[in-house]
């Protein structure tokens, strides 16, 4: 197995024109490697509308070479893939070296919108940080984050995306034997609250970190004096995660894993693991199999991000002020502001749900509506479409998810508000926000056992469905709908694997 270290500058010419800029400023950080042989390597999916806007060749993609490259086996042309070191807090324990034990960077592409991305391996074998692990992944694991990521970005939330996934004809142990892929993901970056520190405690190399993260992703705070700079760039990443976060909330989404080393510095969406959509609302929904104590429960996500940027700040201290007190006082009071600012897109969200978008919301509503949403167990993402029925006089999908005795000083208070408003046109602005398809954990998990056992067709059925959450069809109609209790009672999805 060529799993070996390798400073070799890669000659595969299916992708060119890739740079190193993290392998080259932060060499600190990124040992040069190369990926697992693939031994019987077939392309999944790829990822046309995303390789073209990478200025990639779609045909090369799909041919030998493009396949190889997408496998990890072999380096793009100028290319030196490093795996990247990173240290972490998983579910509240600190672990001083991560790093990425199955996954590569391969080089960074600027695309047709002038934005640097990364070009990520995922599963593509051993490093010297897989720790014990096979440094492997599987088909229906990298199905799951190619799919569940897509359906995020075509939700308008901000995410890593999926370029491919190859099964590699490796077979890898996990509960039975499974057969291996790679994924291959496009990021900002893949620099994470993690990678600071992991960073911190190496010396010089954090500032460097700090200045090369703000001139990728904050560049305008470039111009400031040192001495401001990173404290703003603490506050750019607050505001940017406090954003992520209520986008969550606001689309029922479940991370489900959020270490440290799985929360961003550029305000994406990263790692789909253990994750899931909300069907019944539940603020203690959990779904992941390793989320013994609820930690990642839905309710917790804000809670948690807070904390995770409070790491972050602590490493950032040194660098804000020489005095730590003063440093402290000011990562406080920047970190003190993240309920308000989550506050405030969720409930700018929220407002845009219910119709009345763009006004102040009466919070009361919104806490009325989620409380009756948990004690009737009403499907998340079906409620709002509901609501919108409602105003068009179509109240029967509304009746079936909340009993209208229990509802109905809640539907006229919400008219009010909108009358209040002049919002004549509500409920087609409600369904412009709200989305009728998302992946449903019933329906994924269909797919992706069909796919593991080599049939792709429901799982490229569902990401046709998934990525276009708004455009009502009549033949969609089963994938509106929640999964059935039997299902969502046992439902759980497992992480690593
Ligand atoms: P994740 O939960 O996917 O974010 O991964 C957390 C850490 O575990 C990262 O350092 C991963 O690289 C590592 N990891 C996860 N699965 C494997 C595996 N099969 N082999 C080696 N390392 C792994
Ligand atoms: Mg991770």
């Amino acid at each position: 197995m060529a799993t070996t270290p390798s400073s070799a500058v890669g000659t595969n010419p299916a992708i060119t024109g890739l740079e190193s800029t993290f392998a080259e400023q932060l060499s600190a950080l990124a040992v040069p490697w190369q990926g697992a042989d693939a031994p019987d390597p077939r392309l999944l999916v790829v990822n046309e509308p995303l390789a073209i806007s990478l200025g990639l060749d779609v045909d090369v993609l799909r041919s030998v070479d493009g396949v190889e490259v997408l496998s990890g086996a072999s380096a793009p042309v100028g290319a030196t893939p490093v795996a990247m070191a990173y240290a972490g807090h998983q579910f509240g324990g600190y672990t001083p070296l991560l790093g990425d034990g199955r996954a590569l960077l391969v080089g960074e592409l600027v695309g047709d919108n002038g934005e640097r991305v990364d070009l990520h391996l995922k599963g593509s074998g051993p490093t010297p940080f897989s720790r014990g692990g096979d440094g492997f992944a599987a088909v229906g694991p990298m199905l799951r984050e190619y799919l569940v990521s897509e359906a995020m970005h075509a939700l308008g939330i901000p995410t890593t995306r999926a370029l491919s996934v190859v099964a590699t004809g490796r077979d890898i142990r996990r509960t039975g034997a499974e057969p291996g892929a790679v994924l291959a993901r496009v990021a900002a970056s893949h620099l994470r609250v993690g990678t600071f520190e992991f960073a911190v405690r190496q010396g010089e190399v954090l500032q460097t970190l700090a200045d090369y993260a703000i001139a990728r992703h904050y560049p305008a705070l470039t111009e400031l004096p040192t001495e401001k700079r990173y404290l703003a760039f603490f506050d750019a990443v607050v505001e940017a995660q406090a954003a992520l976060v209520a986008q969550w909330m606001l689309t029922g989404f479940v991370h489900g894993v959020m270490n440290t080393d799985n929360t961003t510095i550029s305000g994406q969406t990263i790692d789909y693991g253990p994750c899931a959509f909300l069907d019944s609302f539940d603020p203690a929904a959990v779904f992941s199999s390793i989320d013994q104590g609820a930690r990642y429960a839905f309710g917790n996500q804000p809670a948690v991000l807070k904390w995770n940027l409070a790491r972050l700040a602590e490493t950032l201290l040194t660098l804000i002020d020489s005095t730590p007190d003063d440093a402290i006082a000011a990562v406080t009071t920047v970190l003190d502001s993240f309920d308000e600012r989550f506050q405030r897109h969720y409930a700018a969200g929220m407002s845009a749900k219910l119709g009345v978008g763009g006004e102040k919301i009466d919070p009361a509503l919104i806490d009325d509506l989620l409380a009756l949403m948990t004690t009737h167990s009403a499907d998340w993402t079906g409620t709002f479409r509901a609501l919108a029925g409602e105003l068009r006089g179509e109240s029967t999908a509304l009746d079936v998810l909340i009993p209208r005795e229990q509802l109905g000083s809640w539907l006229t208070r919400w008219r009010s508000e909108l009358a209040r408003y002049d919002r004549d046109d509500a409920a087609d602005a409600m369904d412009a926000v709200n989305p009728l398809y998302i992946p449903r954990n019933h329906q994924l998990d269909a797919a992706l056992k069909a796919a593991t056992n080599g049939d792709l067709a429901p799982f490229e059925k569902l990401l046709e469905i998934v990525t276009h959450p708004f455009d009502r069809r009549d033949d969609w109609a089963d994938y509106a709908t929640p999964a059935p209790p039997v299902f969502s009672e046992s439902f759980q999805t497992f992480c690593g694997t």
